[in-house]
């Protein structure tokens, strides 16, 4: 039987395709592809023509018997998304878990991926953080996520559209206050930026300057300060001391 490919494509820089990306691209049977008018540009750059499918959130549960029939019949196929990894906040998971459980070869074909070039380069703390992928689009659903993540002592990493940009700033300015932020606009690209500061900052920066609320970004915040075992011990001791007097 033949094998997926989870191919990684750039997210920005053409020269970010790896030569092995490339290769398999060409030799696979068919490429499965979330937006086949997007991903026949970059085939159309590495100057090959393999067969393509869509396969998005709206047809990708539709899309596994086929898929898995062509492996069946010993052809490789390889999964796309419009840029970067698959899977990572864009679609495949319902078919690399469906062929898994089937037992087909699924094979990552590592490249490019917005998180982790931001975190490599942005200059907080790496050694553990914790990725949220898009916040809620509602503010009061937002509001809530951003307060259930305030106490995290991990790195904490968003994936933001431009045009949310503004409102999650100022969402992020209510819950984290003068808490580190890092945006990275652009990343690989011409006008790449890495602003740093508190989200009031960055709000004022992007105001004054309304090129930088424009494009990709990748919203990176400093952890939480670890508390101090005398803070937890008072915390506690205020609480007990609280039900005690309530009796
Ligand atoms: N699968 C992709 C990956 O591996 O990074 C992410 C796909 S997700 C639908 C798109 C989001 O990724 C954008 O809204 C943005 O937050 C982030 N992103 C993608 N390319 C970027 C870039 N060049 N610079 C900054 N952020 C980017």
């Amino acid at each position: 039987a033949g094998s997926l490919y989870v191919v990684a494509t750039p997210i920005g820089n053409l020269e970010d395709l790896s030569p092995r990306a490339a290769r398999l691209l060409g030799e696979v049977g068919l490429v499965a592809a979330e937006d086949t008018r997007h991903t026949s540009r970059l085939l159309r750059h590495l100057g090959i023509a393999p067969a393509l499918v869509s396969l998005h959130e709206h047809n990708e549960s539709a899309r596994v018997e086929y898929i898995d029939a062509r492996l069946a019949t010993g052809e490789d196929v390889a999964l796309v998304s419009d840029a970067g990894t698959p899977l990572i906040s864009d679609p495949g998971f319902v078919l690399v878990r469906e062929l898994r459980a089937r037992g087909r070869r699924v094979v990552p074909v590592p490249g490019a991926c917005a998180l982790v070039a931001a975190l490599s380069a942005a200059g907080l703390a790496t050694d553990r953080f914790l990725f949220n992928g898009f916040l809620p689009a509602k503010g009061g659903a937002r509001r809530a996520r951003l307060e259930a993540l305030v106490e995290h002592e991990e790195s904490l990493v968003f994936y933001e559209s431009p045009h949310r940009i503004g409102a999650t700033l100022a969402d992020l300015a209510t819950v984290f206050g003068e808490r580190r932020l890092v945006l990275a606009r652009e990343l690989t690209k011409t006008f790449e930026t890495f602003l740093d500061g508190s989200a009031a900052t960055l709000m004022a920066r992007l105001e004054a300057d309304p090129d930088q609320a424009r494009g990709e970004f990748v919203v990176m915040v400093e952890g939480a300060a670890p508390r101090s075992v005398g803070e937890v011990v008072s915390v506690e001791a205020d609480a007990l001391l609280t039900s005690l007097l309530s009796e």
